[in-house]
């Protein structure tokens, strides 16, 4: 296994990718630190083993270097956060950059400039990657969050490090949770997908669906599978040249045991931006000229019956257009449901930006098991797809 575990780090440079990627506010502040939080216990055990640490991120997307996207901005918060300080270098490959390094002691937090002020780092350049390296002795991929990217410090460097190569903790919390949610979660799993289009998880619905026990398809989605099965949706949002896959998905369920849970009612409107018209439908029979953007009351009560009644819950996307007030309800009720589970001992995970939002929005969220820091990198792994940051930990790489 490449988990950082017990490993002898005495005097030892680790370098670590890490995923500092915050957001700023207007005053180029951190405006949230909960990636910052992310990488800390991966920090803390280096120290705790024996060694320093080297930090490399990217910030932004900038095209060479760019001053509003230096790390240097965020080192404060960083060393806030660590409880350490922190020292920053202004490059992250070179000569010099290899002499401030050499000369870290134990216990010695350095964060380098920002990966990205070289064209190199995403294009996964052999030689950057090869000068990267040499600002340790050991390598640890901590950013899950760009684990999907086959970049210099995402992947290629792990190729000097055969043998010294390690998960950080946040990493390994990361695979741990994708395992239970598609391969070893307590059973029943449940999957609950929302949001706009089918055609974004497509690719995770053909996986999940032989992976879980039952998937709840709400929001936008839920249109497309509603017609497969032969309903009338007005204009709800679908996509017509998914018909036949969303057909193909409800035979697999229904040929292998496995349960689709579509949405009863949904909460409609005739106009998307001026919501004076609301009405509730039947999902199956929505009229011509209402479009449904929301869930209603009774697949509310659907829904909240079969999240009870599961072990493992894992949660991306939202139920309807809840960044309106009037058709948020079926989102907020999601969101109680799982607190309801999660104090029934069910293990609740949730990724994806906007539920999260939509759990803020409701107020304290650390009550949820796990929320993943992936974006892009949770749904490739959701699609079964193995990620080239993860791949790159293994030695034969
Ligand atoms: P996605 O990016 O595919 O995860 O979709 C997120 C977006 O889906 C959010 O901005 C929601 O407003 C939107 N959404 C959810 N339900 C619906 C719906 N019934 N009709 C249109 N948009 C929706």
């Amino acid at each position: 296994m490449f988990y950082l575990e017990s490993q002898d780090l005495t005097n030892k440079k680790a370098i670590i990718r890490v995923d500092l990627n915050v957001p700023l506010d207007e005053n180029n502040k951190v405006a949230d630190t909960t990636r910052i939080e992310a990488c800390t216990e991966t920090v803390d055990k280096v120290i705790k083993l024996g060694g320093s640490c080297v930090l490399l991120s990217h910030l932004g997307r900038p095209k060479g270097k760019d001053n509003k996207l230096s790390l240097k901005q965020i080192v404060d918060t960083v060393s806030l956060v660590f409880k350490r300080p922190v020292m920053f270098h202004e490059n992250c490959i070179g000569k010099e950059a290899e002499k401030v390094v050499s000369l870290l002691e134990p216990g010695q937090i350095i964060l380098m400039e920002n990966l990205r002020f070289y064209e190199e780092e995403t294009k996964g350049d052999l030689e950057f990657a090869e000068s990267l390296s040499k600002l340790g002795d050991v390598y640890i991929n901590d950013a899950f969050g760009t684990c999907h990217r086959e970049h210099a410090s995402t992947a290629v460097i792990a190729k000097f490090f055969n043998g010294k190569k390690f998960a950080g903790k946040l990493l390994q919390k990361e695979l741990e949770v994708i395992n239970q949610i598609a391969e070893q979660g307590k059973k029943p799993v449940l999957t609950i997908l929302g949001g706009a289009k089918v055609s974004s998880k497509l690719k995770i619905l053909y996986n999940l669906i032989h992976k879980v026990d039952k998937i709840i398809i709400g929001g936008g989605m839920a249109y497309t599978f509603i017609r497969a099965k032969g309903g009338k949706t007005g204009n709800s949002l679908f996509e017509e040249e998914l018909i036949e896959n969303a057909k193909e998905i409800l035979t697999i369920a229904e040929d292998s045991g496995k349960e689709i849970i579509l949405p009863e009612d949904t909460i409609a409107s005739t106009d998307f931006d001026n919501n004076e018209r609301i009405k509730t439908f039947k999902t199956a029979k929505i009229e011509d000229g209402w479009m449904g953007l929301d869930i209603g009351k009774e697949s509310i009560e659907k829904f909240n019956k079969a999240i009870l009644s599961c072990n493992t819950v894992f949660w991306n996307g939202p139920m309807g257009v809840f960044e309106k007030e009037k058709f948020s309800l079926g989102t907020e009720a999601i969101c109680k449901s799982l607190r309801e589970a999660k104090s029934n001992g069910v293990n609740v995970i949730v990724g994806g930006g906007d539920s999260i939002a939509a759990l803020k929005k409701l107020g304290n969220k650390d009550w949820v098991t796990y929320i993943s820091t992936g974006g892009g990198a949770l749904l490739e792994s959701l699609e079964g797809k193995a990620l080239p940051g993860v791949k790159a930990l293994s030695n034969d790489y």
